[in-house]
């Protein structure tokens, strides 16, 4: 449990519970990758409505935004240096 606070009106609000997500179809937009991986990690404030990229929102319990590239690129050259090997 994580809690935020809004950098716009002050509040404290629990991250978790007010993800923001623009939903199912948003996944189909053709957008850069760097804009998918903002919408994992925005935040809704619920006193004023405001959606902002969060710090401090975690992926699995554990991964923010700031080690959610290097995870990926580390999944990438892992599955590389595996096929590789297999050949
Ligand atoms: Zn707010």
């Amino acid at each position: 449990m994580s809690k935020e606070n809004c950098p716009y009106c002050g509040h404290d609000f629990e991250n978790r519970a007010n993800r923001y997500n623009g939903g199912f179809l948003s996944h189909f937009q053709p957008k850069w990758a760097s804009q998918h991986i903002d919408d994992l990690f925005t935040v809704r404030c619920p006193n004023c409505g405001v959606a902002y990229v969060s710090e401090s929102v975690k992926i699995l319990g554990l991964v923010t935004k700031k080690y959610y590239l290097l995870v990926l690129m580390a999944i990438v050259v892992i599955v590389l240096v595996c096929s590789a090997l297999g050949h």
